[in-house]
């Protein structure tokens, strides 16, 4: 049975060229001459992924998660640390897990510097830290009156994969492979973010659902948001259940999406559209930032939806 640090030095034990000192010693050592952004997200077996689910795509989706929130900070990511607890000291899920980790953490540069890794439920917490100019992040307090509101991708994708694995909905072979790559493996949104930087100021990421997540930020900026929910993006799989229940409710409250929601006055619309082209992209301009507070999300004869599920709540 391999012990905790070879397990440590066999896995998670690679060159770290954005840090001064990486795993090994007390504390990694990292020096930047910028402004840090640090953010954690935890995915827990039973949780957040089914037990028995692939590893690789749960290390790489692991670390993705966190990209995400650097995206949506217009933050460009350098370092994690990785905590896990794990019921049993599995090479061949290690090496797995470790091989999904490790390849995202190669595509966006990103240097793994340290952890812990104890005995206990299956649960991976990742730290990850990166570098933004304060002035130019993209916060949630910072969209203003007459900006418009764009998403990127489309939306409701990863919550038909879910719908699909729970019975709620029978998905076709080629429709539900689409969806449940969509959950399992998400693309980050990270270029799309640091694009945006000194164009918008005001970014989310969409993790818990388009409504619950945008609610966030008029909530932090003071506002309120009129949105059509024909714009909202949709693939060519989820425009076939736009108009069900089930299908509203995965494009208006769907979590697990990895897009980014923000804000950006119109004069500055061509710059953003030149990004979605650069970027390969898609890029919807789907409402208005408006005074007041609130979300109202509107359909084609312009009568207010009742908005029914709101995004997850842990507790609730
Ligand atoms: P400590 O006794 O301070 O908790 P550990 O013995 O847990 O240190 O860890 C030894 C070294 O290995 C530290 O540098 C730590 O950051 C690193 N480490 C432990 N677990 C992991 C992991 N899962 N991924 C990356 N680095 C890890
Ligand atoms: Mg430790």
């Amino acid at each position: 049975m391999i012990s905790e640090f070879e397990l440590i030095a066999r896995y998670f034990t690679k060159a770290t060229p954005n840090a001064l000192l990486g795993v090994g010693d007390d504390c990694a050592l990292i020096a930047s001459g910028r402004t840090i952004a640090v953010s954690t997200d935890m995915l827990v077996e039973g949780t957040h992924f089914f037990h028995g689910d692939d590893p690789f795509l749960l290390g790489k989706k692991a670390l993705s998660v966190n990209l995400s929130d650097m995206a949506a900070m217009g933050a460009n990511p350098r370092w994690a640390t990785l905590a896990l607890s794990l019921p049993e000291a599995d090479e061949s899920w290690l090496e797995a897990f470790s091989g999904g980790f490790m390849m995202q953490a190669e595509n966006y540069a990103v240097d793994l510097i340290g952890g812990d890794t104890t005995r206990g439920p299956l649960a991976i917490c990742v730290q990850i830290m990166g570098e933004v100019d304060a002035e130019l992040a993209l916060r949630r307090s910072g969209a203003a009156v007459g900006d418009e509101i764009w998403v990127s991708g489309n939306l409701g994708d990863a919550a038909l994969g879910l719908a699909h694995l729970r019975g709620e909905i029978v998905l076709d072979e080629s429709d539900a492979a689409f969806c449940l790559k969509a959950l399992r493996d998400p693309v980050p949104r990270v270029e799309l973010g640091l694009g945006l930087c000194g164009i918008s100021k005001c970014a989310i990421d969409i993790s818990d659902g388009f409504c619950a997540d945008l609610s966030h930020i008029l909530e932090r900026s003071k506002v309120s948001a009129v949105v059509e929910f024909a714009s909202l993006p949709a693939s060519k799989t989820m425009e076939k259940y736009r108009a069900a229940p089930l299908g509203e409710r995965a494009i208006l409250s769907g979590g697990d999406d990895y897009e980014l929601c923000f804000t950006v006055p119109p004069e500055k619309s061509a710059q953003v559209e030149a990004i979605g082209k650069r970027l390969g992209i898609r890029l919807s301009r789907v409402g208005r930032i408006k005074e007041g507070e609130g979300l109202v999300v509107v359909d084609e004869a312009d009568n207010a939806k009742r908005i029914r599920a709101a995004g997850y709540e842990h507790f609730r």
